[in-house]
């Protein structure tokens, strides 16, 4: 049975894709069986996986409409060795089509159940916003991931984020938690980085990972030669730091 984690902030550009993708690379590089969701209809997480969002078969739109399933529209990240139920700009439809579905904050949880035997871990990729997609997501996961730069604005918005993550929890997915905080683009020269992080430490304990990911070049580039930055250059700091994520990830997942 695989671990559902989504990556959310409602914030855009703090670096839910780059997380999702470098994860989903970093456990397959600790020969975990990854399912990457692009629940975006930006698709980055597709494109960075290396897949053309252009030409897509069937997307994660045709499934959460039930006019596909995942067998049939997942592909294979060969770049990553991962699969990805891939994305592109129809999925932003689905926010409103599914307003006359029933169950239709299930629709992703019923449809993963099909493939829930054949991976470790499942990731979502979610959109920048607390809207039916994401609420999607967080239906369907056993814990959120959220990752977040330490900067002065950092802890702004993120109540709003655990108040929907609690009333999720309370009204529609028990299993539901908070994995943790994950500190991202990490500039340890600035004196307002470490201030902010330690903020974190104190106020959130446990929940923050102790793996911590530095602004990297590398992890910026590597979308533009379709690759993880895990793949494009292992040895560099971020593709590093994302494998030990992966690694802290593996060890969490054995006390749930
Ligand atoms: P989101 O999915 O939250 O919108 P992205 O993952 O797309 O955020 O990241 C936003 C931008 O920041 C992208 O251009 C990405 O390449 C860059 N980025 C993300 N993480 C890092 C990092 N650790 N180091 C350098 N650049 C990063
Ligand atoms: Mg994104």
């Amino acid at each position: 049975m695989a671990k559902i984690f989504c990556v959310a902030n409602q914030k855009g550009g703090v670096g839910k894709t780059t997380t999702s993708v470098n994860l989903s690379a970093g456990l397959a590089k600790l020969n975990q069986r990854v399912l990457l969701v692009d629940l975006d209809p930006q698709g980055n997480a597709t494109m960075g996986a290396g897949i053309n969002k252009a030409g897509l078969k069937a997307s994660t739109y045709e499934v959460m409409l039930g006019e596909s399933d995942v067998k049939t529209a997942r592909q294979r990240s060969e770049a990553g060795r991962f699969d990805v139920l891939p994305s592109n700009r129809e999925l932003a439809g689905a926010e409103v089509e599914m307003v006359e579905l029933d169950n239709r904050e299930r629709r992703l949880k019923d449809a993963l159940a099909a493939v829930d035997g054949e991976y470790d871990f499942i990731l979502v990729d979610c959109p920048p916003a607390l809207s039916m997609l994401t609420l999607n997501g967080l239906c369907a996961a056993h814990g959120v991931i959220i990752p977040m730069q330490c900067e002065y604005y950092a802890l702004e918005g993120l109540s709003d984020l655990v108040n929907t993550i609690k009333k999720v929890h309370a009204n529609l997915n028990p299993d539901l938690k908070i994995i943790g905080l994950l500190r991202v683009m990490f500039d340890p020269r600035m004196t307002l980085s470490q201030q902010v992080s330690a903020q974190l430490e104190q106020h959130f304990g446990d929940k923050v990972f102790n793996t911590i990911i530095p602004r990297n070049v590398r992890l910026a580039e590597a979308p533009s030669y379709g690759l993880p930055g895990v793949t494009f250059d292992p040895s560099s700091k971020g593709a590093q730091a994302y494998i030990a994520f992966g690694a802290e990830m593996v060890e969490r997942i054995k006390h749930m």
